[in-house]
Order: structure tokens, then sequence, then C-alpha cells
């Protein structure tokens, strides 16, 4: 009766929303406050805000739950506060170790192999072969519950990827998009790519934000209505003032002087 094993019935987590990065115990990881090598500065603090953040690891984006400094703003996901130094035996990658790292080293490509966009900073890169991916995307499971759809989903091999197969229109962003691909366990045709499961993992989703594409445009385009308000407005503006008050401050105006009025 002395040994007895002790051995918890482990879950093989096949199926999971979670993001179950092995936990290695973190040293830094003090209650909710944790001291991250990228930031040694300030202590960050693991907290949920529903608003989008750029995490300042791995580059992409995220909403809810985060470490954040709350001295200068400075966020990182999760699983990227967390990441373990090394993954054996991942899912996605089970034949190499994956070592991780916190700047693309590759003259060649940096491009993840799951979601099929650019690596601009943390990630996990195979030692022996080519192989990398964004630890948002090393968060995921070959077989998954998104909330998007009825049943588990499962990562289609990579050999897989269609082009231009209508079979493969994903149905949160209807577009085709390179990388990987999630379809129906159930074999019913839902489909959905990697990198839209991703704003689902980010936490992007639960918040009703959507993963902004070309940041740089979006600013432009707020930038030129902004303008065109603005123009609107001191039209506006105008247009009242001359009926109004009549044309002793429209003229002050035409010569630059406002003291006029008050004269007059
Ligand atoms: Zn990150
Ligand atoms: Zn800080
Ligand atoms: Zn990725
Ligand atoms: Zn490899
Ligand atoms: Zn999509
Ligand atoms: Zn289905």
């Amino acid at each position: 009766m002395s040994n007895v094993t002790a051995k918890k019935p482990r879950k093989l987590g096949t199926t999971s929303t979670a993001m179950d990065l092995p936990a290695t115990p973190n040293p830094n990881l003090q209650g909710d406050q944790l001291l991250h090598f990228s930031h040694p500065q300030h202590p960050l603090l693991q907290i949920s805000l529903p608003y989008l953040f750029t995490c300042m690891g791995c580059k992409e984006y995220g909403a809810g739950r985060r470490f954040r400094c709350q001295t200068c703003g400075f966020d990182l996901h999760d699983f990227c506060a967390l990441a373990p130094p090394a993954l054996h035996n991942h899912p996605f990658h089970h034949k190499h170790q994956l070592v991780f790292f916190t700047k693309p080293g590759g003259f060649l490509r940096s491009k993840c192999d799951i979601c099929g966009k650019a690596a601009k900073g943390f990630g996990f890169r195979c030692t022996t072969c080519s192989f990398e991916m964004h630890p948002c995307c090393a968060a995921m499971r070959v077989v998954m519950n998104f909330p998007t759809h009825q049943h588990p989903l499962l990562l289609s091999p990579s050999a897989a990827v269609a082009t231009g197969d209508p079979s493969t229109v994903c149905s949160v962003c209807q577009r085709k998009r390179s990388g990987r691909v999630y379809r129906c366990a159930a074999a019913c045709g839902y489909c959905l790519h990697a990198v839209c499961a991703k704003d689902i993992v980010n936490g992007l989703y639960v918040h009703g934000l959507r993963s902004p594409d070309k940041p740089n445009n979006m600013l432009g385009t707020a930038a030129k209505l902004a303008t065109q308000a603005l123009v609107g407005i001191i039209g506006g503006l105008v247009e009242g003032i001359g009926e109004g008050i009549g044309s002793v401050l429209m003229d002050s105006i035409g010569r630059g002087s406002c003291r006029s009025i008050k004269h007059n």
C-alpha cells in the first residue's frame, strides 16, 4: 500500500480553447507581477483590458488579458511574457525542438509557418529546419474549439493549403489569405484561416475587435476624415457667422484683426 502512484489523470488537451503553452515555473512571476527581460525597468502587471494593444514582444495585436507596465503602457501577450525558452514535441512541429527567440534572425525568411504573417519579434524557431511560428500561433492546437463554430476544427497539414480552391473560403474574413487553414472536424465544410483563428486566441474576437490589417492606411483614412470634418465645421461656422453678426467679423477675419469688432 506504500507506493500508490499518485498520478493525476492528465488531460491530453487535444481539444482546447485555452492557451496552454507548457508553463515552466517562472521565477520572475510573483503573484500577478512579472519582471520581464524585455522591459527590465518596470514590473509588468497581469491585467485584462478590453482594448486593442500591440504586443511589444511579438509585435502582433491582442486584446483582453495581457501583462502591462502601469508606468509606460508597455504590453505583452500572456503567452509572450511567459514563453518557455524551448518547446519540445509541439503538436505543430513535433519532430524537432523549437527555441524561443526575441528577434527574427533569418536573412531569407521570417514568416510564421502557421498564420503566414511576418515574424517581427518574439517567436519559436526550429533548431534543425526552417520552421518558425509566433508565440500566439504556438498557443493554438491541432484540434480546437472556436466560438465561431459548433464543431471542433482541425488544422490542415501545410501540404493541404489550397490556393484558389473555393472550399477554402474562410468563414470569418471570406478572403483569400496565406497561411494554414482550420477545417471542421465534422466535415461540414466550415473553414477558418489560422491567421483569423489567431484573432480569437489573441482576445480580439471576444472584444468585438478586428485585426487592423494596414495600420498606416487606416491612420491615413482617419486623418483625412478628421480634416474633412474640421473643414465642414469651419465652413458651417463661417456660414453661420455670415448670417448673424454680419460682415464686420468676416471683414475683420479678412483683415487678420479681431479687435476691430469691439472698436465698431
Ligand atoms: Zn505577443
Ligand atoms: Zn514601463
Ligand atoms: Zn503566426
Ligand atoms: Zn524542424
Ligand atoms: Zn480568414
Ligand atoms: Zn462543422
